[in-house]
């Protein structure tokens, strides 16, 4: 059997030997609490400040604009819920997002509409892009925080945030993030976007699960979720996970270093794979083809095939996918994305998410090209269809 094939760099991605080298020392003589006023607390304060100024240079923001989190979901929920609790005190009574977001937005807002916030969800096309007229109708200054992702996870839909940001800014609507897919896959900077915050989670990068760093602008105030200690700003109490804060740093740094040379590489071999399974497979359907699209990302649906038969059957033949989201992974249920672009019921419970990366090469492109279709007609067979 040939290698196995990892399809799922979305889903999550594998340490990078230097994130590792550089966070070893951490778990090893640099033990120290940052707090700590003697030398091993100096020694982990210097480490930590220094990751902070790296994950700034990274998103071209400050250190004083960098708080680090447990990962994406924490830094989403800080946004949603720490912006509505502060802001609903000053008469502010909506929140707004797109129905495609990650579940760790949807559910996040959804909480602050239990706290009494009116939730307004934007309009989306076809391939996922919020609808200008939508915007102009639901950001208006009645609003807390409006949060829009930029990159999509399951279909790779990059959004104009720089557009969208600035005409909440316009309207004096907090504009919120989540780049978690975006950061290390296309150019992003705080000096050239206007969000007001944004967030960010190492393992889709190259560094361990568990740690992720929040943008918060200067002059941006959220409130804390947690109480406790002023590590973080107090934004985020809590002793720092020195070591995963560091593995964020290199991980970051090296994402921006590369991004020029790795990402136009990850996009010929998706755009190859595509037009190969395309070309095979005349009725697939690749979701936001026509979409400004992140280059990792290609979500397919073949008629007359189901997700989860597809996905059993490219595991049994060494490919690893996912039908979009990890946490729905298992559920029968059609994804909530695809759903809200309009993919008809039948296309939508037969996605396929391959998502490419660093372990990912023409020659497993090359796999996926010969494996793909057989195992589609072979699905087809099964469930009565004549291919
Ligand atoms: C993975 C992901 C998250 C969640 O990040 P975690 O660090 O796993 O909590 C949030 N948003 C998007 C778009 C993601 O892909």
């Amino acid at each position: 059997m040939p290698a196995p094939v990892y399809l799922d760099h979305a889903a999550t991605t594998p340490v990078r030997a230097e994130v590792l080298a550089a966070m070893e020392p951490f778990y090893g003589p640099k033990f120290g609490n940052p707090s700590s006023i003697h030398r091993w607390g100096r020694e982990a304060r210097a480490a930590l400040d220094d990751a902070r100024e790296r994950v700034a240079a990274a998103l071209g923001a400050s250190a004083d604009e960098i708080a680090f989190t447990s990962g994406g979901t924490e830094c989403d929920n800080l946004a949603i819920l720490g912006s509505w609790r502060l802001l609903r005190e000053k008469g502010k009574r909506a929140v707004v997002t797109t129905p495609i977001e990650h579940k760790a937005i949807l559910a996040a807002m959804h909480h602050a509409h239990h706290e009494g916030a009116e939730e307004r969800l934007l309009a989306v096309d076809g391939s996922g892009l919020v609808r200008e007229e939508s915007f102009d109708a639901l950001v208006r200054d009645d609003v807390a925080i409006c949060s829009v992702m930029w990159v999509n996870n399951e279909i790779g839909t990059v959004q104009p945030i720089g557009a969208l940001a600035e005409r909440a800014k316009s309207r004096g609507v907090l504009f919120h993030t989540d780049a978690v897919q975006a950061f290390g896959h296309i150019p992003l900077s705080a000096k050239t976007a206007a969000f007001d915050i944004l967030s960010l989670s190492g393992h889709k990068i190259g560094a361990p699960k568990g740690i992720g760093a929040i943008y918060i602008r200067r002059g941006t105030f959220v409130e804390p979720l947690q109480f406790g200690g002023s590590q973080n700003r107090g934004v985020r109490p809590g002793t720092e996970n020195v070591a995963a804060a560091v593995a964020l740093a290199r991980a970051a740094e090296l994402a921006v270093e590369e991004l020029e040379t790795e990402m136009p590489k990850i996009r010929a071999m998706r755009d190859e794979l595509q037009r190969e399974l395309e070309t095979r497979l005349p009725d697939a359907v690749v979701h936001a083809s026509g979409a400004p699209r992140a280059p990792h990302i290609l979500n397919i649906s073949v008629p007359g095939t189901d997700s989860e038969s597809m996905l059993m059957a490219l595991d049994m033949s060494g490919v690893a996918c996912s039908s979009g989201s990890a946490c729905q992974s298992g559920a029968v249920d059609p994804s909530h994305v695809l759903e809200a672009i309009g993919v008809p019921r039948e296309l939508a419970i037969a996605a396929v998410r391959m998502s490419l990366g660093s372990l990912t090469t023409p020659a497993c492109v090359e796999r996926v090209v010969q494996l793909f279709p057989a195992l589609i007609s072979k699905a087809r067979r099964l469930a009565g269809v004549v291919s």
